[in-house]
């Protein structure tokens, strides 16, 4: 009998010992995850999954499946989109032959089915690829992240225009391109006729740029006019770039006269840019803006959750909540922290504990000390007094929550850098002057009352560790 492998398609390269290219092996990964968000998973388990990458040539992938009627479904239910996948992953597989391999005596190889990528597709398509990791199903939502979550569905639920833009603003690493990426996933499983375009402001800047430098910028207002749905993430990034802005902001008029979609991500809010053209912030002002706040302890311990069920780890909780309690600045270091645990975790082979978490994750809790958010004062503070979170917002005059409510306050001060108006803000709209009154009714009160100030420096304490 011969060997399947080489049967498969005559060449030097191939053999009992041949191996793929680990840089087209990840594409493959990555383009196969892709073609699990865009067929779902049932459809992905009967015909991407049982497909094998055995050999590439050229610009030729070789998958095998094992039937004849599998490759033939394949063949034309799928090949399409599994070759645009794979190039879009990696620019150098533009053909995939798809072979029958039943594992006994390999078909012939001349007879395989060709899918090339569609020159349009290749390399001229409009927008980023998208990471296949980042979907709704993947995305936790929690009190700081809902209102940009539901806003986000909505806009790839819907065919006709709820708001526009939605504009999606927030620091860094709380999940803004995360809900981008879900939302052009959804478009095109739902829809996959509307032509969804994603990117950043900074590949938008280039694109410009060059096809200035080419004189092509018909072919590119073009291409940008022709999309359903445009996404343009991080646009801070258009700051001072004045041709770009002007670019852009024609682009994003001519959508809108024609009702399509636009999504926009930034650092800030509208008002807050610096360095935008007023008129777009205007634009941006014009639909939806919503904000994902940083996160509070029960999200992060939630993503946590998620993840580890995600990759498999069995990290106790206890050491869960202790990363989500010391890890506060965003949701990346979250997940960097986690993935440190879960490969030490394997790598020794023994449970997971606190003080190997301690020891493993030093540098990465260094960063993040004394980093205290005020939605952690207000959970201390809530959980010190047995009073409702709630009520750190409320407008309950009573003793038992304004006395807390001003601890809360207090402590904010002390220990963030936030200014008094923030402060207010995260106290239901308080206005500034009610925290300054709060601080001075404190540091007074610690002074003359020793209950109070020993809450007050349990509360540290605790806060610090
Ligand atoms: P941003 O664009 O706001 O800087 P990202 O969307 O790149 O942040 O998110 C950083 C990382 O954190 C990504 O890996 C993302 O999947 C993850 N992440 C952020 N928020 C969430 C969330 N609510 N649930 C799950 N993962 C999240
Ligand atoms: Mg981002």
């Amino acid at each position: 009998m011969e060997n399947t492998s080489t049967d498969l398609k005559p060449g030097p390269a191939l053999g009992e010992s041949t191996s793929v290219d680990p840089a087209v092996s990840t594409a493959w990964a990555r383009a196969r995850a892709g073609l699990r968000n865009e067929f779902g998973d049932e459809a992905f388990r009967s015909w991407i999954n049982p497909l094998t990458l055995e050999a590439v040539h050229g610009g030729t992938a070789i998958l095998s499946i094992r039937s004849r009627f599998l490759r033939d479904w394949v063949s034309a239910n799928f090949a399409q989109r599994i070759i645009s996948h794979f190039n879009a992953e990696h620019s150098g597989v533009v053909t995939i032959d798809l072979v029958v391999n039943t594992g006994a005596d390999g078909e012939t190889l001349t007879e395989a089915p060709r899918f090339t990528v569609p020159k349009e597709e290749a390399d001229t398509s409009v927008g980023a690829p998208l990471d296949p990791r980042y979907t709704f199903d993947s995305f936790v939502v929690g009190k700081t992240n809902e209102l940009a979550c539901a806003a986000a569905q909505r806009v790839a639920d819907s065919e006709s225009i709820q708001f526009n833009p939605l504009f999606i603003h927030g620091g860094v690493g709380l999940g803004k391109t995360h809900l981008m990426h879900a939302i052009a996933w959804r478009i095109r499983r739902r829809t996959p006729l509307r032509q969804v375009a994603y990117l950043s402001a900074e590949k938008f800047m280039h694109e410009f740029i060059r096809a200035l430098r080419f004189k092509k910028t018909e072919a590119f207002k073009e291409q940008f006019r022709s999309v359903d749905v445009l996404m343009v993430d991080d646009v801070q990034f258009m700051a001072d770039k004045g041709a770009t802005q002007e670019e852009f902001f024609h682009t994003f008029n001519a959508l809108i006269d024609e009702r399509r979609q636009i999504v926009v991500s930034a650092d800030k809010s509208p008002s807050d840019l610096a360095g935008i053209e007023e008129r777009l912030i205007s634009r941006f002002n014009w639909g939806l803006v919503a904000d994902v706040h940083p996160t509070t302890y029960e999200l992060r311990l939630s993503i946590l959750q998620s993840k580890a069920a995600e990759i498999g780890s069995r990290i106790p909780d206890k050491v869960l909540e202790f990363i989500a309690h010391k890890i506060q600045s965003n949701v990346r270091e979250l997940e960097g922290a986690l993935n440190r645990m879960a490969a030490h975790a394997s790598l020794i082979g023994r449970a997971v504990t606190i003080e190997m978490a301690t020891e493993v994750l030093k540098d990465a809790l260094r960063a993040n000390e004394r980093h205290i958010t005020i939605d952690e004062i207000q959970r201390r503070v809530c959980e010190h007094f047995n009073i409702k979170m709630l009520d750190m917002s409320s407008a309950r005059r009573a003793r038992v929550v304004a006395r807390p409510r001003q601890v809360a306050m207090y402590l904010a001060k002390m220990l963030t850098s936030r200014s008094l108006p923030e402060i207010g803000r995260k106290f239901g709209n308080r206005d500034h002057t009610t925290v300054m009154h709060a601080v001075r009714k404190i540091e007074e009160l610690r002074a003359i009352d020793s209950s109070i100030n020993e809450d007050v420096e349990i509360l540290i304490r605790a806060l610090r560790s």
